[in-house]
């Protein structure tokens, strides 16, 4: 080496792509790391179903409800639902809870369709289900794909059905048609995000017309249906949730099988990364706390997003069940708490390089992504972690060989994003964004590396022990 090379060896910060020499151990591992959470996708499509799945691998692991238990101690394994649709975890350590929290969040719901309260219509002998899109979406990616339908109906006499069909072969699915490019001169025309109107992303669930001359008698027969398979009415559509999502299965990609296609990796990914490495935890000093929040994607409101003050009840009965608790000690705890937002990063598209800064993009391979800070136009509405706390993450992640990189999610003034991070932060918890780089984000089959997702897993098995 000349001096020159010595000195730029020191010097200049290293960029290795994770999969350059792996071992074929290594490698495998990732690969059936990244089998199970395939699976994990297919079988839990919305914040239900997340909540659903996760409940049964932490019962699987020694998680008992927080309900169910009077007291706890250092070992002790809980898990708090709410409502259905977002959860708290905990894995209680030797330390006084006052001491802070060790903290890990994620998100389970995803961009998708939504049906409206009345969605039922029939049109020229077609019969549809109105739709509100749900999250960032670009509209035009779902139409013409294959959709299935999840979630709850509950009947006036409070009877709930629970809804999926779509995902078994033998299932019916279901699409939003599109324009023939033949006709859709006008359309072609039009800017991208005006070329499918939201009021226009109407479902196509059925064409076969009810065996009597009277009116609406495709929709008849759709309500027939239902009422035989479901016992429902019409009126019962307004008291559910009904959800679409992409019907395909998430899938492994490439001749190297080195990425996971899927919906809803933005931010199951993150889920079942930080979900599988808390199972793991054994004795822990700093009692380690998993948030997998719900509404995420449309701003956090609402009783089971983050900004509700769900959480600090669950961080209330730790206290309480620890014989910890006094006045006004929440706010302690939360200023001692240090936590990682686990959203998904942008990764760089080769195909879109002119939006990301090279320098500061998050790349394929290369790791665990951790975002300083989000936001848009001026790190406007961004929670800046703090240098000192980047400098502790950094410290754990090399002290366990932590693949990671750092990124922002775009180059400046082109757009932005944010995470739950901000909401946290309030409290005064110290946090940053972690999470893996997606590419096609938001859509109905995002893609990610299985390095990354497996660098993930092992970021947060790191950060919580
Ligand atoms: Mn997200
Ligand atoms: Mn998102």
């Amino acid at each position: 080496m000349t001096y020159g090379e010595e000195l730029k060896d020191k010097l200049f910060k290293k960029k290795v792509n994770g999969w350059f020499k792996i071992s074929d151990e290594l490698r495998q591992e990732i690969m059936n790391y990244s089998q199970r959470y395939m699976e994990f996708l297919n079988n839990s499509k919305t914040e239900r179903e997340i909540v659903k799945s996760s409940v049964k691998i932490a019962q699987e692991h020694g998680f008992r409800d927080i309900n169910e238990v009077e007291y706890l101690n250092p070992g002790d394994r809980v898990y708090y639902v709410n409502k259905e649709k977002s959860m708290y975890l905990a894995v209680i350590g030797e330390n006084r809870l006052e001491d802070g929290l060790n903290i890990i969040g994620s998100h389970a719901d995803s961009p998708r369709l939504d049906l409206k309260p009345n969605p039922l219509y029939e049109d020229q002998e077609l019969a549809y289900f109105k739709t509100h899109y749900y999250g960032g979406i670009k509209k035009y990616q779902w139409t013409t794909i294959p959709l299935s339908i999840h979630g709850v109906i509950i009947k006036a006499d409070g009877e709930k059905l629970e809804v999926r069909i779509g995902e078994d072969d033998n299932d019916p699915i279901f699409t939003v048609t599109d324009l023939l490019p033949h006709l859709a001169k006008e359309q072609e025309n039009a800017k991208l995000r005006d070329a499918i109107k939201g009021e226009d992303l109407n479902l196509l669930i059925g064409s076969e017309p009810f065996g009597e001359e009277i009116p609406e008698r495709v929709k008849l027969n759709i309500l027939n249906i239902l009422n035989k398979k479901y016992g429902i009415v019409e009126d019962d559509l307004s008291s559910a949730e009904l959800e679409l999502v992409p019907a395909f299965k998430a899938r492994t990609q490439g001749f190297d099988e080195s990425m996971v296609a899927g919906y809803g990796q933005d931010d199951k990914v993150c889920v079942y990364t930080s979900l599988t490495a808390m199972m793991e935890l054994g004795n822990i000093s700093r009692t380690a706390v998993c948030i997998i929040a719900d509404k995420e994607e449309i701003g956090s409101m609402g009783n089971t997003g983050m900004e509700s003050h769900a959480f600090d009840t669950f961080v209330t009965y730790l206290l309480n069940k620890r014989g910890e608790n006094r006045v006004n000690l929440l706010e302690k705890v939360f200023c001692n708490s240090k936590m990682l937002s686990a959203d998904v990063d942008a990764c760089l598209d080769p195909i879109y390089a002119n939006v990301s800064d090279k320098l500061n993009a998050g790349f394929m391979g290369y790791g665990v992504a951790l975002n300083k800070y989000t936001g848009s136009g001026g790190k406007y509405s961004a929670s800046d972690a703090n240098a000192e706390y980047l400098a502790e993450v950094k410290r754990i992640f090399d002290s366990n060989n932590v693949k990671y990189q750092i990124s922002e999610l775009g180059k400046v003034d082109v757009g932005g994003g944010g995470t739950i991070a901000y909401i946290l932060a309030n409290k005064g918890i110290d946090v940053i964004d972690c999470g893996v780089p997606i590419l096609c984000m938001h859509s109905p089959y995002e893609v990610a590396s299985k390095y990354d997702i497996y660098s993930a897993y092992q970021a947060y098995k790191a950060f919580w022990k």
